[in-house]
């Protein structure tokens, strides 16, 4: 027998809609090119969408047609947001920190007709433009047109300037209804793991991970919160903070191209923000900058970390010199992205300060909603006892099932689980931890050795500012670690020093066979390590 409730598509427009009714006077804030402070409403959001709809269909664009961004955190790239899926086109945000030659190719692979593209990235259009004349036929700078920049397009390709497509558009347009599972936006992986692949979110997915991510054992974003995403609109949709900033009416602070501590620091503080998320380079720049300035956060509570580890002193200065709340979540872009969030239970209320630190660098746990186990090597499923690290599944209604051009279900094993590539423990309590993405675990005499876990270690020690460990085939047990340093500023680093910390820490045996100082290590698009191309270099390290 079926219920019998009423059946209502879930429809991104009716988050902006419910935001625009309900808490028409929350603001939207944003730091703009010239770092001037925009203001306006989610009631201006909703009704600039609208227009927006409108200089979109001008354009040509029409159903499951993409909508390429190449934008910062604003105001024009959240109208974009809304507009395009609202009219049942795609939204399709792109890294501009990519390749340009990534870019491009993702660009051809999307088939976006219409490019909206920061001032910024004037240079970086104007490059790519004869590789990407074939699809995109109108790029669309988000500016007024004092601020046109110079722009060299290839023949075929219109420039178009914003706010006079805007001036030109009238706002007289209903948001229609549609089946909730169609595409709303596309995202591609960094491809860190050989060429990015599309990930097709849909309005259901959106709803229902804005819901879970707004809950309060997650970010706890309420109509009286001021949220801040230093986490980019070009990453993983700003891990859902658009989305459920609009749908529980909290203000949004949009932080524009000026990520640095001192800026970070000021916009905080002037605009009375609660709550930020972004990953830990982000927030170690803020740390330095308070730090060398004196300057405290004065509205700040709690600052999410994610996209990768946590470092410890991350969590232990804010708390100790500031009083702020580091919390730590995992995810990925095919989650849409959010998968863990470390909210502690009952038994972690009473945990010392520096067992709650310890507490925190797990990822946390599954959202309501989704589901995870971990697996061996034959996919038997592996206990939640802390210890046991295996292959992390993943499975729910906000996770990939298939990347955008292939068949559905074609990223899923027979029963239906994502293999996130992380390894991981999951302890009795269900807080998850990764221990190594699976191509970056250390197989050595058929053990497994966690390279996050010496990495971690590596960087407790007061000259390392950086550290990685990679795999290194050996002769007599397959694979061994080895360790690569970066010197802190003024510091010089002694091997031995640094392997005398991992005593007591870990097993003997996982102990790196050497140790090798390095000026610097490579960083994806993303910020996080290159150990793709480390690996490549060192990995026949002890054959030699
Ligand atoms: P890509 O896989 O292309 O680098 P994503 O941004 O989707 O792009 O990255 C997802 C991966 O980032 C995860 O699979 C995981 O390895 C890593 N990651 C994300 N959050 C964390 C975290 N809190 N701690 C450790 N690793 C993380």
């Amino acid at each position: 027998m079926l219920g019998l409730m009423q059946s209502h598509s879930l429809m991104i427009s009716a988050i902006l809609t419910h935001a625009a009714r309900h808490h028409g006077t929350g603001e939207v804030i944003s730091r703009t090119h010239e770092n001037t402070a925009h203001r306006y409403t989610w009631a201006d959001v909703e009704c600039r969408s609208r227009r927006l709809v409108r200089a979109l269909q001008r354009l040509g664009v029409g159903r499951e047609d993409r909508v390429g961004t190449l934008a910062w955190n604003g105001y024009r790239h959240l109208e974009v947001y809304y507009a395009a899926p609202g009219m049942e086109a795609i939204c399709h945000t792109i890294n501009p920190r990519l390749h340009p030659d990534d870019i491009a190719y993702i660009i051809n692979h999307a088939q976006d007709k219409v490019l909206f593209v920061d001032v910024t990235f004037a240079p970086l259009v104007s490059l790519i433009a004869p590789k990407i004349a074939d699809c995109v036929k109108t790029v669309v700078i988000l500016a007024d047109p004092a601020a046109m920049p110079e722009v060299t397009l290839a023949p075929g390709m219109t420039l178009a300037c914003y706010e006079q497509l805007m001036d030109a558009a009238d706002e007289d347009y209903a948001w229609p209804t549609f089946d909730e599972n169609t595409a709303s936006a596309l995202c591609y992986t960094s491809g860190t793991t050989g060429r990015p692949k599309g990930v097709l979110y849909s309005h259901r997915s959106t709803w229902l991970h804005a819901y879970a991510i707004a809950l309060p054992d997650v970010l706890d974003i309420r109509s009286t919160s001021r949220v801040l995403p230093v986490v980019p609109m070009f990453h993983v949709n700003a891990w859902g903070i658009p989305y459920a900033a609009a749908l529980t009416g909290s203000a949004l602070v949009l932080p524009g191209r000026h990520l640095d501590g001192a800026s970070m620091a000021n916009l905080l503080n002037t605009e009375r923000v609660t709550f930020t998320s972004g990953v830990p380079t982000v927030w170690l720049g803020l740390l330095q900058h308070l730090r060398a300035s004196g300057e405290r956060l004065e509205t700040v509570t709690r600052i999410m970390t994610g996209g990768s580890a946590a470092p410890p002193l991350l969590i232990e200065a804010f708390r100790d010199e500031y009083g702020v709340q580091v919390e730590h979540g995992w995810g990925m872009t095919e989650l849409s992205p959010v998968g863990t969030f470390n909210a502690p239970k009952l038994p972690q209320l009473s945990l010392s300060d520096a067992e709650a630190t310890r507490h925190m660098l797990k990822q946390g746990r599954i959202l309501p909603g989704i589901d995870m186990k971990i697996v061996d090597g034959e996919g038997k499923e592996l206990p939640w006892d802390g210890v046991a690290f295996g292959d992390l599944k993943v499975r729910g209604p906000w996770i990939a099932s298939a990347y955008y051009g292939d068949q559905p279900g074609s990223a899923l094993d027979q029963d239906g689980w994502f293999a996130t590539g992380d390894v991981a423990t999951i302890d009795p309590d269900g807080f998850m931890e990764i221990t190594d993405r699976s191509k970056d675990v250390i197989k050595s005499g058929g053990e497994w050795i966690s390279s996050i876990t010496l990495e971690n270690i590596a960087v407790s020690h007061p000259d390392v500012a950086e550290a990685a460990v990679v795999a290194a085939t050996h002769p007599k047990w397959d694979e061994r670690p080895l360790l690569l340093v970066v010197p802190r500023p003024g510091r010089t680093v002694d091997p031995a020093s640094v392997l005398a910390i991992y005593e007591g820490k870990v097993a003997k045996w996982w102990l790196p066979d050497e140790v090798i100082v390095v000026p610097d290590l490579p960083h994806t698009a993303t910020g996080k390590l290159q150990k793709t191309a480390l690996r490549a270099r060192y990995k026949d390290h002890y054959l030699k």
